[in-house]
């Protein structure tokens, strides 16, 4: 097997992994998104409506739910208020950046 056949089946391991993650957050979403909406209502009023990362003011519209610990990990922090941050998007898609970055070094055991 050539180097570069192996590299591309990895990819497309881990690419399957990702996929069936981002369905099963999908479905806790959904499945939560009434009590969620109330979550982050609430911590956009505790915080005074900015990003919990930059600290800049923003709609709530405008702000992201993200979770501390992963809904696909930790299903029963989905809608618990210490477990949400309300994040801008250029904040909240940098972030996962990281995490994603850092998370495929730890399955490719760098
Ligand atoms: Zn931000
Ligand atoms: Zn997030």
């Amino acid at each position: 097997m050539t180097f570069g056949l192996h590299f591309g089946m990895i990819h497309i391991y881990v690419s399957t992994v990702r996929m069936k993650r981002r369905g099963k957050s999908d479905t806790i979403y959904l499945k939560y998104r009434h009590k969620l909406r109330k979550v982050k209502k609430q911590r956009y009023v505790n915080t005074g409506g900015i990003c919990e990362k930059c600290g800049k003011a923003f709609k709530a519209d405008k702000l992201e739910i993200h979770h501390v610990e992963s809904v696909t990990t930790h299903p029963e922090l989905a809608t618990s208020y210490k477990n949400i941050r309300l994040l801008c998007h250029e904040c909240h898609v940098d972030l996962h950046r990281k995490q994603r970055a850092e998370q495929l070094a730890s399955e490719r055991g760098w």
